[in-house]
């Protein structure tokens, strides 16, 4: 069995609240939720993070980007729209080692970019 808890995950050797899923990609509530949606996209092949993606993977991003947006249909965000954040190393945060993206929206969110 895989030590990475996501492909765990996938595998429905842990148990998680599945969103959406497609051929390539995978999505499921955050367990602890920052915004009243909060949904992860993993690629259900395992890669570590997004600096560890190779020219052959580079396909699974544009996956998981359609699961998105078919996360923010189901979920009823896609209009009034929706963060997508991907944490990459230490300095991020990132606490799981495999790619995920997080599909944050369902309030108006904090922390205006531009
Ligand atoms: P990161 O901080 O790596 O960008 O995001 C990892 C996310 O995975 C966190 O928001 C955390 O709440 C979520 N998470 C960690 N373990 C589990 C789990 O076992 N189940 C679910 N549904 N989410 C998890
Ligand atoms: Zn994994």
């Amino acid at each position: 069995m895989s030590e990475c808890i996501f492909c765990q995950i996938i595998a429905g050797d842990i148990p998680s609240n599945r969103v959406a899923e497609s051929d390539a990609a995978y999505a499921f509530t955050d367990i602890n939720p920052h915004a009243p949606v909060h949904v992860l996209v993993v690629p259900k092949i395992h890669v570590e993070s997004a600096d560890h993606l190779t020219t052959e993977q580079a396909s699974v991003m544009g996956d998981m980007i359609l699961l998105a947006q078919e996360v923010a249909d189901v979920s009823g965000i896609r209009e009034s729209g929706y963060r997508l954040i991907m944490n990459v190393g230490p300095d991020a945060w990132m606490s799981v080692p495999h790619l995920h993206l997080h599909v944050l929206g369902g309030q108006r969110l904090a922390g205006h970019l531009g």
